[in-house]
């Protein structure tokens, strides 16, 4: 997997400060007005700053999850425009470091390939060959997102209950944006942090990975609405 963030808004606290300030007839606080806001749940100001995410090397199977993200822009590649012969793909851990599995997984892999190779060779289209293309067939996808849905997303994307491949993406993508701006390290968390110090776990105790008490231990069942 490759993650690589190819434009952003340069002074991203600024530019969101900037324009909250509006609101509050002020001038930017270098990350005050934004913490404020952020905390207060006025979000609409984080839509000032935009990131964009050049990505590969994942599955199609990750794609089709990140793209249910709807505040966001995507370009894909194609499997209609561009021929998927000797795709690439990816092989889950589990089955990586099982042998038995691996053996029954590249097998089956490999039998595709040839599949969509000879459909290709009779002339027929990539679009109509592209239907034999497992959800593990790598993609390459460009996504922007503001500041408000990318701090959602990774909310919902670096929580433990996200599946492997996006959970890992979205560290990647958070890991990026820390590089150019850290100061929105803290926001860019699992939903269990959001509200930091105060952490909680809004899933339920068998889906729960333990790292902060259920919301129902932290305030107390009878707080909690069934
Ligand atoms: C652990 C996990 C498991 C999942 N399992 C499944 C599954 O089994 N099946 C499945 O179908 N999906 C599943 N999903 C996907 C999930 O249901 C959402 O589609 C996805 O997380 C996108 O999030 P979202 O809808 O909150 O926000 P986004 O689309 O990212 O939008 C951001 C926010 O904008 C607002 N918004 C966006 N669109 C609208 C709208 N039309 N109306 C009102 N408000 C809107 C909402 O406040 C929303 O939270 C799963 C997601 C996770 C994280």
């Amino acid at each position: 997997m490759k993650v690589e963030l190819i434009n952003y808004t340069k002074n991203p606290v600024e530019a969101i400060e900037k324009a909250a300030s509006t609101c509050y007839d002020s001038q930017p606080t270098g990350g005050k007005i934004m913490k404020h806001c952020y905390k207060s749940g006025h979000h609409s100001v984080l839509e000032f700053a935009d990131f964009t995410f050049k990505i590969s090397g994942v599955s199609r199977a990750l794609t089709h999850q990140l793209v249910r993200h709807r505040m966001a822009s995507y370009a894909q590649r194609s499997q209609r425009y561009c021929e998927e012969d000797g795709f690439e793909f990816v092989t889950p851990a589990s089955i990586a470091k099982n042998e038995t599995a691996s053996k029954r997984y590249n097998e089956v892999i490999e039998s595709i390939k040839q599949a969509y190779s000879e459909l290709i060779d009779m002339g027929i289209k990539a679009e109509d060959a592209r239907m034999l293309l497992p959800n593990a067939c790598c993609s390459e996808i460009c996504v922007k997102m503001n500041l408000r849905e990318f701090i959602h997303f990774c909310n919902e994307r670096l929580c433990a209950c996200a599946q492997w491949e996006i959970r890992e993406l979205a560290k990647k993508m958070a890991e990026e944006v820390y590089r150019v701006e850290p100061a929105l390290g803290e926001y860019l968390v699992p939903k269990c942090e959001a509200h930091a110090p105060y952490c909680f776990c809004t899933e339920s105790k068998s889906r729960s990975c333990g790292r902060h008490p259920l919301i129902s231990e932290y305030f107390g069942k009878e707080t909690v609405r069934k």
